[in-house]
């Protein structure tokens, strides 16, 4: 089935580091399998901020300009041949990693490590893949996921984030009855977070270096915040949890975080790794890996955790809206970077597209 649409649309490019405007660009390709998405919101992204300061995010370096953006809400316009699990009207979210489906990765039900994944708003891929600060972006079908009516758009933009962060609570096992600590507070910080609180921990901690990510921490029901570099925090984690945290999520892509975290958790107990470190090698305590049974583990994205995540919102056991710090109009782009840049003050800030 196909709309009637302009063949142009507007665009937010991302042309070099600093430099970011709204082209007009074709409306992308509808092939098989895949579905044509009208734009309503999308989130700014930590990785589509490091592409706006530095022209690339760790090892991805993009070969030309291209459109940021994969945090989105939006409306199914036109279905490629082939497609029956959404109709036209549908309002979704999708996931914006596009795996093959057919490697061993894939098969093994560990998408999410695809080496072929194409990956909206990236420069993974050469070329970079364009993403959803537009007008219409295109997914394959099973990307989508259907949004239910009484989630709001923004909240639905908050969804991929939030995948990132219960697929990073999975890692850890079961974390009922656990104390946590996350370090950085940041989108992902909070909402990994929020989410080991939805999960059971307790309590759950969060450290970052910026007292008003902890204020913020705090008023979003994060019981205990410690500041990572106070002379008094081996006294403070004493006091919260004896003899150390039970696991430690990394959100917050710190050297010093990752090296600290080894000397909170407690033997036996559990490191995630989430925040995106620098691309070189980085010294670590590896003999407390053994001689204290520490558990150090990656986690990579989502898995397939979309349709619980939704569960969680909808029901309230997770509330993301806290996290909106803005909302800009897609012709404000370059103003809605530059606040979504300010960490003492910006957490999500968003762009209204449709
Ligand atoms: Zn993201
Ligand atoms: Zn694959």
């Amino acid at each position: 089935m196909t709309a009637s649409l302009n063949t142009q649309m507007q665009a937010a490019v991302l042309e070099s580091a600093g430099s970011i405007r709204i082209a007009s660009r074709p409306v992308p390709e509808l092939k098989p399998g895949m579905v044509l998405l009208r734009v309503r919101r999308a989130g700014i992204c930590g990785s589509d901020l490091h592409y706006f300061v530095h022209g690339c995010c760790g090892a991805f370096v993009p070969t030309r300009p291209f459109v940021l953006g994969h945090e989105f809400t939006a409306e199914v316009v036109s279905l490629g041949d082939g497609v029956k699990n959404v109709a036209v009207g549908a309002r979704v979210t999708a996931n914006p990693a596009r795996a093959c489906g057919v490697c061993d990765d894939c098969k093994s039900g560990r998408g999410n490590l695809c080496r072929s994944t194409i990956m909206l708003g990236s420069a993974s891929t050469t070329p970079p893949t364009d993403g959803a600060f537009a007008e219409f972006v295109t997914v394959r079908a099973d990307q989508c996921h259907v949004l239910p009516p009484e989630m709001d758009d923004a909240t639905g933009a908050m969804l991929e984030p939030l995948a990132v962060a219960l697929h990073a609570v999975k890692r850890a096992g079961s974390v009922a009855g656990k104390r946590v600590l996350v370090t950085g507070g940041g989108p992902i910080g909070l909402l990994v977070a929020l989410t080991a609180k939805a999960f059971g921990a307790v309590p759950v901690a969060l450290s970052d270096i910026l007292a008003t990510r902890r204020d913020t921490a705090r008023q979003l029901g994060v019981e205990a915040t410690v500041n990572p570099a106070s002379p008094t925090l081996a006294d403070e984690v004493r006091t919260l949890t004896g003899d150390g945290f039970d696991v430690i999520f990394e959100a917050s892509g710190a050297r010093a975080a990752l090296r600290q975290a080894f000397d909170l958790v407690r033997p036996g107990g559990t490191i995630v790794q989430i925040g995106t470190l620098g691309t070189e090698d980085i010294p670590l305590p590896a003999n407390q890996l053994m001689t204290r049974e520490i558990n150090f583990v990656g986690s990579m994205r989502y898995g397939n955790v979309f349709d619980e995540a939704i569960r969680l919102v909808q029901s309230r056991r997770i509330d993301v809206r806290g996290l909106i710090t803005g909302v800009l109009p897609l012709a404000e782009v370059g103003e809605a970077m530059r606040l979504a840049g300010e960490k003492t003050t910006a957490l999500k800030v968003q762009l209204e597209i449709g």
